[in-house]
């Protein structure tokens, strides 16, 4: 992938515990007499694991919305996080430009296509300066930050918090780590779904752009020509 990677920085903060045995467990509620708690006593990993794979399969996929995962992102753009958001199921809270001060030129991110090109990165840098000289002389004219905020780009830096249940992760890594997506978000889901397999792999099993999942892109002509799905899913699958 062509971002930059060894910048980013995503960690898993926290998530549900035992998330494969209480999604398990909520899918034998439906059939069992038990109660789910008695249920959840009995549960084993490898049954989990088996009846999540069973019923997901099915399309049955609201059981697995009882177990939830939270991130912490770091340090990426604007730009991404405005497509963020766009996740509904989900809950956020992001770093305010009404409170933090853009003081310094280390709080933009710089694009691969822009940083690998001497031309184009002597000109967004300009930019960038003339954009963080204006910021602080607004301050300093007595503007609030909320308003002085206005002449910043999507490439000013921020942080957010998310939190997902596993089912709309899901959905969020079959738009977002599809290479039809925006490099820098691509990456970050991309490690996201790399951090959540690790703690719970029967969740996502199989997860990845559509194409992982499907068999199939769903992109149509949109397919960008470049796009190998058998190696794309071959990447998925062993992340
Ligand atoms: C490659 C790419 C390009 C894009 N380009 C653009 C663009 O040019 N312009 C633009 O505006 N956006 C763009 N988007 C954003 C896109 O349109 C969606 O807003 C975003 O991906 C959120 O996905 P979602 O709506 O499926 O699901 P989420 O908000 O993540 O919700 C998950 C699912 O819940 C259900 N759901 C949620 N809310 C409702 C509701 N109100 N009613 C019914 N069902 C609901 C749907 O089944 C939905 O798929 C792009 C996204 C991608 C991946």
């Amino acid at each position: 992938m062509e971002g930059e990677a060894k910048e980013l920085k995503v960690k898993l903060l926290s998530y549900t515990t035992d998330a494969e045995l209480l999604c398990g467990a909520a899918a034998l509620t439906s059939t069992r007499s038990g109660s789910p708690s008695e249920i959840l006593e009995k549960m084993d990993s490898k049954t989990a694991k088996r009846i999540i794979k069973r019923v997901t399969g099915y399309g049955h996929v609201s059981v697995i919305e009882h177990a939830s995962f939270t991130f912490s992102i770091e340090d990426v753009s604007r730009a991404l996080t405005h497509q963020l958001v766009r996740h509904r199921i989900a809950s956020y809270t992001q770093q305010s430009q009404r409170y933090v001060t853009y003081d310094t030129l280390e709080k933009y991110v710089t694009p691969p296509s822009i940083t690998n090109n001497a031309e184009a990165k002597k000109i967004f840098d300009e930019a960038l300066e003339e954009i963080s000289g204006t910021y602080k002389k607004l301050l300093k004219l007595g503007v609030p930050k909320e308003d002085a905020r206005f002449i910043l780009p999507n490439a000013a830096k921020t942080n957010i918090i998310v939190t997902m249940n596993a089912r709309e992760l899901r959905h969020f890594f079959n738009l977002r780590c599809c290479t039809r997506a925006q490099w820098e978000i691509r990456e970050v889901a991309t490690e996201m779904l790399k951090q959540a397999k690790k703690v719970a792999p029967a969740l996502f099993d199989n997860t990845g752009p559509s194409c992982v999942a499907l068999g199939y892109c769903t992109e149509g002509r949109m397919k960008p020509p470049d796009c190998n799905v058998e190696e794309i899913r071959k990447l998925f699958r062993n992340l």
